[in-house]
C-alpha cells in the first residue's frame, strides 16, 4: 500500500466580519435618522393611486401629480369615471402620465367591480394580512411593494415593503442572500422580524438608502453599520478615516442631535395626506 501523503497544513481561516443583526440595525439606524414620525396616511384607495403615481418619480413629482388630480377631479370616483386622456392631462407634471393615467382607471374600476361599487377598501384591515394582501394582488399592476405600502401605511398592518432602497441596503448587510428577488424579499424580511419592528425597519432602512448607502458610491465611512457590513468599501472607509474636518465628521455624515434630535423624520407625501384632512 503506497505511503498516504501528508496532509497539507491547513491555512488558518480569516476572520468572518462580524454581521449586523436586525435589532442592532434598526437600533443604531433609528439613533442615526431617526425618530421616524408614523402617522396615518391616506385612504387605501387614495394611498393606492398615490403609489402608481410614485411609481419611477421623485417624492416631489407624485405629489404635485396627485395634488393636481385631486383638484381637477375631487374625488376618485370621478376619476374612474373620466376619460383616459383628462387624467393624462392632470397628472402630466408627475412624468410617465401615457403609462400612469390608464393604469389608475383601470385599478380604480376593477376595484369598483369588485366591491360593489365603492372604493372604500377599509375592509382589508378586518381580513388576516394574507388574504388582505392576496385581495390587492389580484389587481392589475399591483405587486408586493405596492400592497405592502397600502396594508402597512394606511391600514396600520405589519406588512413589509420593499423598495430599491430597502432592498440594496438589506442585500449589502447581508439581511438579505445574493439570490434573493426583490418580490421574494418581501417575505422573507417579513418573517425575520417580529410584526413590531416591521414600520421601524422600514423607516430605518429607507432613510439609511437614501441618504448614506445610496446605489452608487455608498458612504460606508459615515455608516452607523459599517462595523459588520460585508459590502462595506473599505477605500470609503479609509478616505473617511482620512478626513480632517474641523467638525470631525467624515463627508456625507448627518450631524447628530441638537438641531434636529426631537424633530421626527416624516415619511414621505405626510404633506399631501395634511391637505386631504378634511
Ligand atoms: S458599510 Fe457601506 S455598503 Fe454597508 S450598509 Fe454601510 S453604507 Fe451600505
Amino acid at each position: 500500500m503506497p505511503p498516504k501523503a501528508a496532509a497539507k497544513p491547513r491555512r488558518p481561516r480569516r476572520a468572518q466580519k462580524p454581521g449586523v443583526t436586525i435589532p442592532d440595525a434598526i437600533r443604531l439606524l433609528t439613533q442615526e435618522y431617526g425618530p421616524f414620525a408614523n402617522e396615518p396616511r391616506l385612504d387605501p384607495a387614495h394611498e393606492l393611486t398615490f403609489t402608481i403615481l410614485s411609481q419611477h418619480t421623485s417624492d416631489r413629482n407624485s405629489e404635485r401629480a396627485f395634488r393636481s388630480l385631486m383638484q381637477r377631479f375631487g374625488d376618485l370616483y370621478a376619476v374612474a369615471a373620466a376619460d383616459v386622456d383628462d387624467i393624462e392631462a392632470a397628472i402630466a407634471g408627475g412624468g410617465l402620465a401615457k403609462v400612469k393615467a390608464p393604469r389608475i382607471k383601470t385599478v380604480l374600476n376593477r376595484i369598483l367591480e369588485l366591491n360593489a361599487n365603492s372604493l372604500d377598501l377599509r375592509f382589508l384591515a378586518e381580513m388576516p394580512m394574507h388574504d388582505a394582501r392576496a385581495w390587492l394582488r389580484q389587481l392589475p399592476g399591483i405587486g408586493p411593494k405596492s400592497a405592502g405600502i397600502i396594508l402597512s401605511f394606511s391600514l396600520g398592518m405589519p406588512a413589509m415593503a420593499v423598495d430599491t432602497h430597502i432592498f440594496r441596503v438589506s442585500q449589502r448587510l447581508g439581511i438579505i442572500g445574493p439570490k434573493v428577488n426583490a418580490e421574494k424579499a418581501h417575505e422573507v424580511l417579513e418573517a425575520a422580524m417580529p410584526p413590531e419592528d416591521v414600520y421601524p425597519f422600514h423607516a430605518a432602512f429607507i432613510t439609511h438608502g437614501r441618504q448614506v448607502c445610496k446605489a452608487q458610491r455608498p458612504l460606508c465611512g459615515a455608516c452607523v453599520v459599517n462595523y459588520g457590513c460585508p459590502s462595506r468599501d473599505e477605500k470609503a472607509m479609509n478616505a473617511a478615516a482620512d478626513s480632517d474636518r474641523p467638525d470631525g465628521q467624515a463627508p456625507g455624515r448627518r450631524r447628530r442631535g441638537g438641531d434636529r434630535a426631537a424633530t421626527p423624520t416624516p415619511v414621505p407625501h405626510t404633506q399631501v395626506v395634511k391637505e386631504l384632512q378634511p
